[in-house]
């Protein structure tokens, strides 16, 4: 076998001092180890993970949710390009659900970002391209601590709006941002309850030329609509702001509220709270998949499900009663 078939694992300490040193090409190679399917590859990663631990957890972490053609990338490009030149850092991360099933990643693409894939400031990584989505969302998380133990200050993590991906991306993030669009005098048609709910700011992109008032028109609907359901937290109330990603017209006040949220949060705990909470959560969902896909391996599983499954479709046997065939099958 070629050594270019079977490239070495890297060095685990010289890839943590590349990225203590904030070396991208070492940043890149790493994020690429933790995305390997290589069952040494994974270890490696486990290993450099735990290793930079320790130099982690400092980042503002922002999830950024929206309907393809709200305008996510050119509002990362904006808000990203506004804070590098505040002196931060930013990583741009992504989570693709239809990436985990076409190989295909669409989010976080160099090409969409221009100003920001060009700053010598921030660092653009596009979404891990294959796996289960949650298996995608876990890479995504770790490549999360490698940015963070590399210096970058603020991560955005992208992806777009279904339920699931949205989810995974608030469970790794300090703020959840959701944009829309101004609609077409039915605003609330496009407002999804469960989204709505995880959201810490609501954001209502192309405030701009005609759109302005019906923009303030839409976020008038939105935060009567937000009136009725619980938030999320007992010390933030989510806001609904205007913005333009275009001209710049308020990225700076969206900033703002950001930091405003977090200077709330870490004033009641509830930022502390809310990673520890996440970071078990990562544990389960992780176990939870690997113990999924190992069951779903078994021989001798493997050998009954087509009978039971057949079974089950053609309604003579109950869904209960299969899964009680396949636990006493497997034991478990
Ligand atoms: P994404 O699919 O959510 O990443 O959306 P894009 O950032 O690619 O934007 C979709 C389209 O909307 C592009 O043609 C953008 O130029 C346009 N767009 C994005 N932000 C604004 C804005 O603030 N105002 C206006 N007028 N157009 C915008």
């Amino acid at each position: 076998m070629s050594l270019r078939r079977q490239p070495t694992i890297p060095d685990i300490s010289d890839l943590a001092r590349g990225i203590g040193a904030g070396e991208r090409a070492v940043i890149a190679r790493a994020i690429t180890l933790i995305e390997s399917r290589r069952n040494d590859h994974q270890k490696a990663a486990l290993r450099l993970v735990q290793e930079l631990l320790p130099s982690t957890g400092k980042a503002i972490r922002v999830g950024i949710t929206g309907a393809p053609g709200v305008g996510k990338s050119t509002t990362i490009d904006a808000l990203g390009t506004f804070l590098t030149g505040k002196d931060h850092k930013v990583a741009v991360l992504a989570v693709d659900p239809s990436s985990a099933r076409s190989g295909g990643s669409i989010l976080a693409d160099k090409t969409r970002m221009p100003r920001l894939s060009g700053d010598a400031n921030a660092f653009v990584r596009p979404s891990p391209s294959s796996g289960t989505l949650g298996g995608v969302a876990a890479k995504t998380r770790e490549s999360m601590l490698i940015c963070e133990a590399a210096g970058f200050d603020v991560v955005l993590v992208e992806t777009i709006g279904t339920g699931q991906s949205e989810t995974m991306v608030a469970d790794m993030t300090d703020f959840f941002l959701v944009l829309m669009l101004p609609g077409a005098g039915d605003e609330l048609q496009g407002l999804k309850k469960g989204v709505i709910e995880i959201a810490d700011m609501l954001a209502i992109n192309k405030a701009d030329g005609d759109n302005i008032n019906r923009a303030k028109a839409a976020a008038a609907e939105y935060r009567a609509a937000l009136q009725i359901l619980n938030p999320r937290s007992p010390n933030w109330s989510t806001p609904v702001v205007t913005y333009s990603a275009l001209t710049g017209a308020g990225i700076a006040e969206l900033w703002d509220t950001v930091l405003e949220h977090r200077e709330r949060m870490i004033k009641a705990g509830e930022l502390e709270a809310r990673r520890r909470e996440q970071q078990v959560k990562w544990m389960w969902a992780m176990l939870e998949e690997r113990v999924f896909a190992r069951l779903k391996s078994d021989p001798i599983l493997k050998a009954k499900l087509p009978r039971i499954e057949a079974a089950v479709a053609a309604g003579r046997m109950s869904a209960a009663l299969a899964v009680e065939e396949i636990a006493v099958a497997l034991g478990v």
